[in-house]
């Protein structure tokens, strides 16, 4: 069977782990990458044997850089089944109409609107519905982790109420532009934050409230959850489900902090350090009169690129099935292994 083409327009942060994590799977391959800048990410991406392309108007400064492009970023949709748009958020809605005058299926992330592809994706909340889509947004770093999270609490013991307040990095490791350096700030002032509804883009029944605020860290999110459940398992009975999904990671009080579980990463090898999976103290895991409470990390930069990969399978129509398409994913990935 041909292998499914996919292009990624925006080589930075989730784009160039998108593009590795194609490259890793057997039913798909890279057939273009974009940069708007010939910066030294442009260069990694010809290490890595990625065809290079780049924005009509900005091919001569590449060429000027002594860095060779295919083409436009049009020619490399052109190239594709499926375009996977990176570009940071606000940005990906000016790339809509050439993506359909292109004709290939198009993925954007969490910066943009729901209303842009007008279907949210969370591999393990709502698979079977992107099967055959055209256009499919894949949620935010932070939302990803909440829909996991509450699809299987959800699944296994009814959700009245969730209210989850969110601490979030400043900005990411690689970026020496903004954060907040000696502050917290609220993010956003008004309340209830963004994230609740969003979550409800991907399961729409499930109450939830959420708070934000950015801190001066860049390594990983921090979430203070509260859960109020149909019923009352016990906290053994949370860890064991939680545990029993490998896009969950029960971590232990010896890795302390973010910091640590960063460090663990390196440790293990991971490629740039990532946690594709929701990291969750177990002995946080606290159940009281119904109501279950819990810290869990999110490492922004990675956490999207598996849901990004299954979301390519199902619009593709590689796999109906949700589970046989997450096993092959987090098989090819080495995720829920450490
Ligand atoms: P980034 O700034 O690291 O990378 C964006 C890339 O797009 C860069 O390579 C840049 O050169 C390129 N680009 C900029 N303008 C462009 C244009 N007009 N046309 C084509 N390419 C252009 O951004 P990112 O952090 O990878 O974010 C990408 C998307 O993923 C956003 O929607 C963001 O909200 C979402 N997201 C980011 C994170 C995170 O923590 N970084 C987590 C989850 C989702």
């Amino acid at each position: 069977m041909s292998k499914v083409k996919v292009a990624i327009n925006g080589y930075g942060t989730i784009g160039k782990r998108v593009a590795d994590a194609v490259s890793l799977q057997d039913d798909m391959e890279v057939v273009g990458v974009s940069k708007t800048r010939p910066n030294f990410e442009a260069r990694f991406a010809k290490k890595r044997k990625y065809p290079l392309y780049a924005p009509n108007e900005r091919i001569e400064a590449f060429e000027k850089a002594g860095l060779e492009v295919e083409g436009d970023v049009r020619a490399m949709c052109e190239a594709a089944d499926v375009v996977v748009d990176c570009t940071p958020g606000g940005v990906g809605e000016q790339y809509k109409d050439m993506y359909i005058d292109a004709g290939c299926k198009a993925i954007w992330q969490g910066g943009e609107k729901h209303d842009i592809a007008g279907f949210s994706f969370n591999a393990l909340s709502n698979y079977s519905h992107a099967i055959g889509r055209d256009a499919v947004r894949v949620v935010s770093c932070n939302t990803t982790a909440l829909c996991r999270l509450l699809y299987l609490l959800d699944g296994a013991y009814g959700i009245k109420k969730t209210r989850v307040v969110l601490m979030r990095r400043g900005t990411d490791p690689g970026d020496a532009k903004k954060g907040p350096i000696n502050a917290i700030v609220p993010n956003p002032i008004t309340l209830p934050s963004h994230h609740g509804p969003d979550v409800n883009t991907v399961i729409p029944h499930i109450p939830i409230t959420t708070l934000a605020a950015k801190l001066s860290t860049t390594l990983m999110h921090m979430h203070a959850v509260n859960v109020e459940l149909e019923s009352s398992p016990s906290r053994e009975e949370v860890a064991e489900l939680l545990s029993s999904e490998p896009r969950m990671l029960l971590i232990g009080s010896d890795v302390g902090s973010t910091a640590e579980v960063i460090e663990m990463a390196r440790d293990a090898g991971r490629p740039r350090n990532d946690v594709w999976e929701n990291v969750i103290w177990e002995d946080s895991i606290t159940v009281e009169n119904g109501e279950l409470y819990l810290f869990q990390g999110v490492h922004q930069e990675s956490i999207v690129i598996p849901e990004n990969i299954d979301a390519i399978r199902a619009m593709c129509e590689l796999e109906r099935d949700a589970a046989a398409s997450m096993k092959k994913t987090n098989g090819a990935m080495g995720i829920g292994v450490l």
